[in-house]
């Protein structure tokens, strides 16, 4: 049986087991386009990477399940070296009543097959406290210079194409995502000699 079969058994749930670490070779390789129209195992493999996020995020499943807190997860970080990503961003609220009171907890809440930066602002962003991943067990501190905004086309697990425009946060962890289907990781985007360098007009995400 296939990596992509096991992880889409119904009774499946992924945990960092199924995760690869920095080393392995599928975290180097360029992600096959997913093809279209998607397959029901592509589709299952993104619901199964969401559902992996929305765990990742719950108090009492990440603990049960031993996971790590996560926004966003690539296949080829389930070893599938594929184009898909799932990114699960929670809205930040300035109180709980507000939290209460909004009707959309999740500032991006999204599967993307096939997605591509189309057009990026000039200026560039990092989020003033680095960046972590699943895939890697240790601190490498520094600004992941990335774009301050960014256009995304893809397609929906419907298959429909979709074009997405963002900034922020949200900008900063899709093309994470999107950097772990073309084999780059983010500290590949931090300045080795000055890890904290601010470049002129570098927006700083607190
Ligand atoms: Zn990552």
């Amino acid at each position: 049986m296939s990596i992509q079969e096991n992880l889409i058994k119904a009774s499946h749930l992924i945990d960092m087991d199924d995760i690869i670490r920095e080393g392995n070779p599928t975290l180097r390789a360029v992600g096959a386009d997913v093809a279209l129209p998607l397959s029901d195992e592509d589709i299952i493999l993104g619901e199964k990477m969401l559902e992996f996020l929305r765990n990742s995020q719950d108090p009492v499943m990440s603990e049960k399940m031993g996971l790590r807190g996560g926004v966003g997860l690539a296949a080829p970080q389930l070893d599938v070296s594929k184009k898909i990503i799932a990114c699960l961003v929670p809205k930040e609220f300035e109180s709980e009543e507000a939290a209460e009171k909004a009707n959309e907890a999740y500032s991006l809440a999204t599967i993307m097959y096939n997605a591509k930066i189309v057009a990026h602002s000039v200026q560039d962003a990092a989020l003033a406290d680095g960046e972590g991943c699943l895939s890697v067990d240790r601190d490498v501190p520094g600004y992941v210079v990335r774009h301050a905004r960014v256009t995304i086309d893809y397609f929906d697990r419907n298959g429909d194409k979709q074009r997405l425009k963002l900034k922020g946060y949200d900008a900063m962890v899709v093309q994470h995502e999107i950097d772990h289907t073309n084999g780059i990781m983010f500290y590949d985007r931090i300045d080795e000699a000055n890890p904290f360098a601010i470049k002129d007009g570098m927006l700083i995400i607190e």
